[in-house]
């Protein structure tokens, strides 16, 4: 028995070593990464439910390190987070993106593309000014940029002026924010109400279960019609098969995306997407 506590406790704080070990490698990586400008960003299509035309793309970062491999947005994400170096993938996520919408509005789509940001990425005061340099330096309307922001971030961002003052200023230049992962449990209709969004996203969670029961889809039915009644345009994420779109369609939801419309993609193998 004392044998096998001694091993449990030598085998857990060798994991712990082994995850700070793995954070401290990642976070080393990543820095050379962005000096590199080497990291990848994958867009996927959303689609107007009402006209079936693709009308937007989200942009989400891709990483493969030639040393570590293929490093996760779920493992990516929040060791950024920690360690600060989310600004820095937002600058450079924000830049591409800007490039590309620009450049898929020369070849005549009018696309509107979409980042997601963190809360602390609007910790800096100057994070709303240095989004609009960016617009502007690279030539892109205002108006196709929109910026996916979490329920956490809005809980955050409700009690804290400055982040919500630059949320304002962004809005009022014609910026777009989406309440991503709507439903994933900080739900506030304080905040709904106080800061200026009015598009959401329903969680992927709830679109994977919605065809599973009859209360899964009242559940995604009802988050729809709250949605509508709030004047927001909801969007589905995560749909995955026919049926959720015809169910989906029917709520009266407005914009799909997930693997059935397309799976995140370079913008060369998105092309067959728009030319239809
Ligand atoms: P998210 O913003 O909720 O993005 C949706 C995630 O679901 C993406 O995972 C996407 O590839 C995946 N997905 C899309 N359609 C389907 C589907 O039909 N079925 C299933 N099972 N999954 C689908 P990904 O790219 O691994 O990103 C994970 C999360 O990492 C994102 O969740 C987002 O929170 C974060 N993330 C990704 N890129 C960025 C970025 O550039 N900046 C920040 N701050 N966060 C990012
Ligand atoms: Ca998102
Ligand atoms: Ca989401
Ligand atoms: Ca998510």
């Amino acid at each position: 028995v004392r044998e096998a506590g001694g091993d449990n406790i030598v085998s857990l704080s060798k994991a712990t070593h082994k995850a700070l070990n793995r954070r401290s490698i990642v976070e080393k990586r990543l820095l050379l990464a962005l000096d590199q400008r080497n990291l990848d960003v994958y867009y996927q299509p959303l689609m107007d439910a009402h006209t079936n035309e693709i009308i937007a793309m989200e942009a989400l970062v891709r990483w493969h390190d030639e040393e570590i491999g293929t490093v996760t947005p779920d493992e990516l994400i929040p060791i950024a987070e920690e360690t600060g170096l989310i600004n820095e993938i937002g600058k450079f996520m924000l830049e591409k993106a800007c490039l590309q919408a620009v450049e898929w509005q020369a070849q005549g789509y009018s696309l509107k593309v979409s980042i997601n940001s963190s809360v602390r990425e609007f910790r800096d005061k100057n994070m709303a000014q240095s989004i609009l340099e960016t617009i502007a330096r690279t030539e892109c309307p205002v108006e196709l940029i929109q910026l996916e922001i979490t329920e956490k971030f809005a809980l955050e961002a409700e009690s804290e002026a400055s982040i919500m003052s630059q949320m304002r200023k962004l809005e009022q230049e014609g910026i777009t924010f989406i309440l991503d992962d709507f439903g994933t449990g900080y739900a506030s209709f304080r905040y709904m109400q106080l800061l200026p969004m009015n598009v959401l996203k329903i969680d992927q969670t709830f679109i994977a279960s919605m065809l599973k029961s009859d209360k899964s889809t009242q559940i995604v039915n009802g988050m729809v019609q709250f949605g509508k009644s709030m004047g927001f345009i909801v969007i589905a994420e995560g749909v995955e098969n026919e049926d959720q779109v015809n169910m989906l369609k029917q709520f009266g939801c407005d914009i799909l995306q997930g693997y059935y419309i397309g799976k995140p993609a370079l913008p060369r193998e998105l092309s067959s997407l728009l030319n239809v």
